[in-house]
């Protein structure tokens, strides 16, 4: 990115130490076990989002907190081309970390300790006058109401992926442009106790969620995109899938990166689900995420890259 041009998409939101522990069998309590391994990784929906957008090409900022010990997390960030200029540190606190404990059986049991993203305050935002603005749920609520209002008072784009679920304020919901849930979190949206599990029964929960854009992301199935009275299924290209860890992060920041390159909605979200299908055949969540030229390249030939 150049000195003076313009992050076309500003993330605001977490980062996390993600460190996996692999273990013969998930430990009980007052037992102690030696791991099998520790694998560490960079995660939080925030920095993934923000990953997936640079990685497509997007001039990318990501606006969070990390602590005393995140400047590696933040070197992580800005060795995949996305501006960390708008980072702060928080004295004292620790970055968050995800534990996340996985025995042979593939089970897990995951200890997040949100850190510093818990301490992320409202005076903490810089200004966001203009591009794509893309928010999540893993800062403070009174972080994204106030992020969601002063890019809805300047020219900006907003896109919110309520993710972890938790219900929206109503004045939060006014300020969103394009609202991003996956099954669960539509569900949650609509008040409905079943997840859905079609286009179909999808389709009838976004009609409890009007007046906003909405695009429900479905797994295999692909995504939904509501506009108005009007939705449109884009089906997932068939892959095969090895992990989906990190699927809706990658479709979130592609959504913002083509939005933020100007393509309209439906044509943007047809990208994002081609980029999210070609992440679900690598390992890992930032580790799968594709570049623009293999999205294009998956959407024009079908190919899907030997290492996306
Ligand atoms: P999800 O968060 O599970 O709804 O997935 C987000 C996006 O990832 C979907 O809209 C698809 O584009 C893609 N995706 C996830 N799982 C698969 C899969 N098994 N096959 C193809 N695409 C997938």
């Amino acid at each position: 990115m150049t000195a003076t041009a313009p992050p076309q998409v500003t993330v605001v939101g977490s980062v996390n130490r993600d460190i996996a522990i692999r273990l013969p069998r998930l430990p009980r309590p007052g037992e102690t076990q030696s791991s099998c391994g520790v694998t560490a990784r960079i995660g939080g929906k925030g920095a993934n989002q923000a990953v997936a957008a640079a990685r497509l090409g997007a001039r990318t900022r990501w606006c969070g907190a990390v602590g005393e010990d995140g400047e590696e997390v933040l070197a992580a960030l800005a060795a995949h081309g996305v501006d960390v200029s708008g980072a702060v540190r928080l004295p004292g606190t620790p970055t968050g970390t995800a534990w996340i404990f996985v025995d042979d059986a593939a089970e897990n049991a995951i200890v997040l300790d949100a850190g510093a993203n818990g301490l992320l305050a409202p005076d903490h935002v810089p200004a966001l006058a203009d591009g794509v603005v893309l928010l999540q749920h893993e800062v403070p609520d009174e972080v994204t109401a106030l992020a969601l209002a002063t890019a809805r008072a300047g020219d900006a784009v907003t896109v919110l992926n309520p993710a972890p679920f938790r219900p929206l304020a109503a004045a939060t919901l006014e300020s969103v442009d394009v609202l991003v849930v996956n099954g669960p979190e539509l569900a949650g949206l609509a008040g409905s106790a079943s997840v859905p599990a079609t286009p179909d029964e999808a389709r009838v929960l976004l009609a409890e969620v009007p007046g906003v854009e909405a695009v429900a992301t479905l797994g295999a199935h692909g995504a939904l995109i509501q506009r108005g009275r009007h939705v449109e299924h884009i089906p997932a290209p068939p892959v095969d899938a090895v992990e989906t860890t990190g699927a809706g992060d990658t479709f979130c920041g592609a959504l913002a990166a083509a939005m933020a390159g100007g393509a309209p909605l439906v044509e943007a979200a047809e990208y994002a689900v081609h980029a999210a299908a070609l992440s679900v055949t690598g390992e890992g969540a930032q580790e799968s995420m594709p570049d623009a030229a293999q999205v294009r390249e998956f959407m024009t030939t079908g190919a899907v890259p030997a290492a996306p």
